[in-house]
């Protein structure tokens, strides 16, 4: 019957009806929406560009055959040490080089941590985030960095997903996290490589490359992805989409972030981007990187409900809740809940996909 209709139908609309028979039936086939890692920058911007509702309806197919689009992960990021950064991030409240309202803090204690992470899960979180905002972990003393470690392995035994964000990393440093049971290390890249030095210049494209580098080398799983809002072009965009579709292996996490811009910094008067541009992006990303969690992160406060409703049909799969994103305010738990409910969505159990990965392999190696 299939290759009947595969002879009879046009090449599109035997792709839609197929991939809607395999989301009716549950069966997760990934034949037309391979995961691909040699997308060329003509082929993401044809993906891009589509009118908006085509492109969302084909992320939503896309989602529908590698997630269940029920399950949205709630995840809480923490600011373990606030301000008084070296970096000069444009966008950033937590630079040295501008005045906002973000004082410098110290390291958090060990304690003060773990009651975040278990009111975090308590709450219905299950990856918990930690932010320091430092050059990378070289910059500060040893005794800091096994704090971290000591950190993570406490909550790694609740059950949580940990991630941290902690700038730049060596490989060394990448392999102590990955032992403690890092789950997975963000380290976005915010926008093109072409607009990146109008961003920051107190570190390079290449010296993020190299850290996610090092985290993939040791095993750890990679959340990377862009900032809207900064004054970048389309093109940018595209460029950024390309970079992170074509990495050797997709990042498993994709945050989508919108600025939120804040007095004090160069770019406190940028214009809000619109849902519009969030749902093209979450979109392209999505159908890029069709295996990726695609994380709904920072500016989801300026949307409304609705809008939300249509990122998670664009395909994202993930929203950080609870007060504060670092040092910006979020949505209120109560309104987060209450908006699940209304649509329907559920929260998403941890997943561990390197650890998978890994036991896959050996239970191969066993069969064999
Ligand atoms: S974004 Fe991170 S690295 Fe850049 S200034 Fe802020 S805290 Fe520092």
């Amino acid at each position: 019957m299939l290759q009947l209709l595969r002879r009879t139908m046009p090449n599109r609309q035997f792709t839609r009806f197929t991939s809607a028979l395999a989301g009716r039936n549950g069966n997760h086939t990934h034949e037309y929406f391979p995961i691909r890692t040699d997308w060329t920058l003509e082929q993401v911007e044809k993906v891009y560009r589509q009118p908006l509702l085509e492109l969302i309806y084909q992320a939503a197919t896309v989602h529908r055959q590698y997630f269940d689009p029920l399950q949205v992960q709630q995840c809480t990021l923490l600011s373990i040490k606030s301000g008084g950064c070296p970096e000069d991030c444009k966008y950033c409240s937590q630079s040295s080089h501008h005045k906002t309202f973000v004082k410098a803090e110290p390291l958090m204690q060990k304690e003060e941590i773990l009651k975040a992470a278990k009111q975090a899960k308590e709450s219905g979180s299950t990856r918990f985030c930690m932010g320091a905002a430092w050059r990378g972990v070289s910059q500060v003393g040893n005794r800091q960095f096994e704090r971290i470690l000591d950190v993570v392995r406490e909550i790694r035994s609740m059950g949580l997903e940990v991630c941290a964000t902690l700038g730049l990393l060596t490989k060394e440093q990448a392999v102590k996290l990955k032992e403690a049971g890092l789950t997975a290390y963000n380290h976005n890249l915010d926008t093109s490589r072409e607009y990146y030095p109008k961003v920051i210049t107190t570190r390079s494209f290449e010296d993020r490359l190299n850290t996610l580098r090092s985290v993939r080398e040791a095993g750890i799983s990679v959340c990377c992805g862009g900032i809207l809002g900064l004054g970048e072009t389309d093109e940018d965009r595209i460029s950024l989409l390309h970079t992170l579709a074509t990495m050797p292996k997709h990042p498993e996490s994709v945050p989508v972030n919108a600025l939120v811009a804040t007095k004090g910094t160069p770019l406190e008067d940028m214009k809000p981007v619109s849902v519009w541009e969030m749902c093209r992006m979450i979109a392209s990303a999505r159908i890029l990187m069709p295996s990726s969690m695609v994380r709904l992160s920072a500016g989801r406060i300026s949307l409304s409900p609705a809008e939300q409703a249509l990122c998670f049909l664009a395909g994202a799969n993930s929203i950080f809740t609870g007060e504060r994103l670092l040092t910006t305010p979020n949505n209120e738990f109560t309104q987060d809940q209450a908006l699940l409910n209304t649509l329907g969505l559920t929260g998403k159990p941890p997943f561990f996909p390197i650890e998978k990965e890994a036991l896959e392999k050996t239970e191969l190696g066993n069969a064999c």
